[in-house]
């Protein structure tokens, strides 16, 4: 097992692969920016590395200087947490180049996965179902690309291959506005992303995000550990996640599960990575896979008791997984509510000192954040600041503890959108379960106009 291991990553996620790392008696080393050279979770670490000033370009994204920082330190592996490096398969090569392991997929994988057209047909040929779409990049000819779009039917979307954080997306509904909405996208993927290819897929009307957690090692074992419903976004981003899946039967999961065990073993996956699909009427559609930690990673570990992020450690050192098929039992039910600081109903970032905090607690409450009172959330960074994570014996258990738990979370000096999510906890159909990916977006925009007509 490694003795030294780096995190490149900031944030309640650079925390909480820290306490991985504690538990299982491995010293850590966190790179910081100047922007973050107070933070409690900086202190806590064994070492730390200033890697640059605020900008993440210049610090969280800098490779050359956290390389560097492994170097000095002696660190044996390196974890990227989620976001900034973790799906950059140039970095995987760079800290495997220079005699570091990259706690997570081959970089091969990672490259392969993070162009989703090649995902698609990757997966599409290992027996994964796809949302139809067209089969591979779309060709710059407009009337190629109007064949290809009337076959599949409107409405589409039309997606950026390197795509990523719910950016990248256009949904075109009539024939007239596909040229412009592909040059636009091209040109917006190119900027962005540096890969102008975009490709179309069906737009799928009324579906839910579920998505597949696996876990792989270089013995050949593979397990997946059920699934996770993150339907309730805003911007195609979550904000809400909740496992086991509401109304998902226990075969269906089995199945699904399996197909995604297979894929692993077709690809020759290695470490942890989750499969997202899109679920409508019963059937699932592969979108994406992500070749690392999760944000939503926690509701999982609540009803397995699975910690992925040491799964993720011990695959990296060569070791088997801890578990296998037969011993994940799934238990009970768990929903997380992202923290943000934002203003809840305007969205606007609210970044500041935190004046007082409060955090909740009691029995089935799970909160992982890095924030204390008097931490200064930096403007420079994305807007998560926090995750409350309940747990109960069924989903009524797992709701009212969540209501319990975020009417005891004060957090002074910033916005917060905890409102928001109150206000979906009491709410009819996120009562009852099973939303789909556009019912915020649709609620939002009710209560708009209700406002506006007052
Ligand atoms: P990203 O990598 O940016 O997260 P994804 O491909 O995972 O992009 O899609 C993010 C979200 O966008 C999905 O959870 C879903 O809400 C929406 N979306 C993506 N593809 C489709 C589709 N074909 N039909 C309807 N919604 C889609």
């Amino acid at each position: 097992m490694f003795e030294k291991i780096l995190i490149a990553n900031r944030g309640e996620i650079a925390l909480r692969i820290q306490r991985a790392c504690r538990d299982m008696g491995i010293k850590t080393v966190v790179v910081h920016s100047e922007a973050d050279s107070e933070a409690k979770y900086v202190k806590l670490a064994d070492e730390s590395v200033c890697i640059g000033p605020a900008a993440s370009s210049a610090s969280y994204l800098n490779i050359p200087a956290i390389i560097s920082a492994a170097e000095v330190t002696d660190a044996e592996a390196i974890h990227p947490g989620y976001g900034f490096l973790a799906e950059n398969a140039d970095f995987a090569e760079r800290v495997d180049k220079s005699g570091f392991i990259f706690i997570g997929p081959q970089a091969e994988t990672i490259r392969l996965m993070g162009d989703k057209v090649n995902a698609k047909q990757i997966m599409e040929k290992a027996g994964v179902p796809c949302v139809p779409g067209s089969d591979g990049p779309l060709p710059d000819a407009p009337e190629e690309a109007l064949k290809i779009a009337r076959k599949i039917g409107y409405p589409v979307i039309v997606k950026a291959a390197g795509g990523g954080g719910g950016r990248g997306m256009r949904v075109v509904h009539t024939e007239a506005a596909l040229k412009s909405a592909i040059s636009v996208t091209r040109a917006e993927a190119g900027a962005a992303f540096g890969n102008a290819t975009v490709y179309l897929e069906k737009y799928l009307e009324n579906p839910r995000h579920i998505e597949v957690q696996v876990l792989a090692d270089s013995h050949k074992n593979v397990v997946h550990l059920g699934e996770r419903d993150c339907s309730m976004q805003r911007r195609h981003q979550k904000i809400m996640e909740e496992a086991p899946a509401p109304e998902l039967t226990s075969k269906q999961r089995t199945r699904i599960g399996e197909r995604c065990i297979e894929a692993c073993r077709k690809i020759g996956y290695r470490g942890a990575g989750t499969f997202e699909y899109l679920y409508e009427e019963g059937e699932f559609y592969f979108i994406e896979m992500n070749t690392r930690i999760q944000v939503e990673h926690p509701v999982t570990e609540m009803i397995t008791g699975v910690d992925i992020v040491q799964e993720q450690i011990r695959v990296a050192a060569g070791e088997r997984l801890s578990v296998r098929q037969k011993d994940i039992d799934f238990r009970g039910h768990a929903i997380e509510c992202r923290i943000n600081a934002e203003d809840p109903f305007r969205f606007t970032p609210s970044p500041g000192r935190i004046t007082s905090y409060h955090p909740p607690g009691g029995p089935g409450i799970r909160v992982d954040t890095h924030i204390y009172q008097g931490y200064t959330v930096p403007p420079n960074y994305d807007s998560l600041i926090g995750k409350v994570i309940a747990y109960g014996e069924n989903r009524d258990q797992a709701i009212r503890r969540m209501r319990i738990a975020l009417s005891e979370m004060a957090i002074e000096g910033i916005q917060t959108n905890i409102p928001l999510h109150q206000e979906l906890l009491l709410d009819n159909r996120v009562i009852k379960g099973g939303v789909n990916i556009h019912y915020l977006e649709q609620k939002l925009a009710q209560q708009k106009k209700r406002d506006a007509a007052r």
